[in-house]
């Protein structure tokens, strides 16, 4: 049985992600996504409403589940019994650092592979970063997000002075 891994800081999810976890799990008999708790990277939103904005997103496709890791991504495959890590690639800017994370992943652990799926072009440019920028300044994101982490994107926003 095939299975993936899907790992990411998901700060928050958006439809980037979304659509690579949905088109994964029409090829592969089951994916993990997993919210890495990730202190480093500061995340705006916690772990536990990451993992529930994805959870609620992907309730209706029975061969998703959502978790969460704090430690090295090749332990997490490894405890959830799958040798793949799934990775979404936008443009050339996510190259070099997939790259560099695939090999590390690779020379840690080599029975776990990792692979690509493209991003659709309507989502190449796309991020987490941007999404929450954009709410800062009262931009709508609808488009980007699902309704509930539009909801809590808008709590982000800079009062008007
Ligand atoms: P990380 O901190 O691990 O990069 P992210 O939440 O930013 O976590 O991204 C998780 C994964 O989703 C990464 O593989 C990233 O390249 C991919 N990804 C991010 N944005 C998009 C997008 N617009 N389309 C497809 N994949 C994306």
């Amino acid at each position: 049985m095939a299975s993936a891994l899907y790992p990411g800081t998901f700060d928050p999810v958006h439809r980037g992600h979304l659509d690579v976890v949905e088109r994964a799990a029409r090829i592969f008999d089951h994916v993990v996504v997993a919210v890495l708790e990730n202190p480093d990277k500061r995340p705006v939103f916690s772990v536990d409403e990451r993992e529930g904005f994805l959870r609620a997103a992907l309730s209706d496709i029975s061969n998703v589940t959502v978790t969460r890791f704090g430690g090295l991504t090749v332990a997490c495959a490894k405890e959830h019994g799958t040798s793949v890590i799934l990775r979404g690639l936008r443009a050339v800017l996510d190259f070099d650092y997939e790259v560099q994370l695939a090999m590390m992943n690779r020379h840690l652990e080599p029975t776990v592979e990792t692979f690509f799926m493209l991003t659709k072009s309507r989502y190449a440019y796309l991020s987490s970063s941007l999404v929450k920028q954009m709410a800062k300044f009262d931009a709508p994101v609808e488009e980007f997000v699902t309704p509930p982490v539009a909801e809590a994107l808008r709590r982000l926003a800079v009062p008007k002075a």
